[in-house]
């Protein structure tokens, strides 16, 4: 997946990302990264991410959707 990160970002410590749908041509979902307070935050506009991911947040259980994976990936180098 080919991940954008937006030109501006007007808020220290927050990262916005665009990352197209595998499913939906044309659709791209927003991935907002927020590093605060020694902790970094993952959260994306998809439905996955609402209903099955966004309960588990602040838990072990939490891991992130596809998009979010794709970001974290391209963040660290690993983008495929
Ligand atoms: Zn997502």
């Amino acid at each position: 997946m080919k991940v954008r990160m937006a030109k501006k970002n007007a808020i220290a410590g927050v990262r916005t990302f665009f990352v197209p749908s595998r499913t939906e041509e044309g659709v791209e979902h927003i991935v907002v990264e927020i590093k605060r307070d020694g902790r970094t935050s993952y959260y994306c506009n998809c439905n996955d991410y609402f209903y099955r991911k966004l309960p588990f947040i602040s838990t072990n259980l939490w891991s992130g959707c596809d998009h979010v994976d794709a970001v974290k990936a391209a963040i660290e180098g690993k983008a495929a």
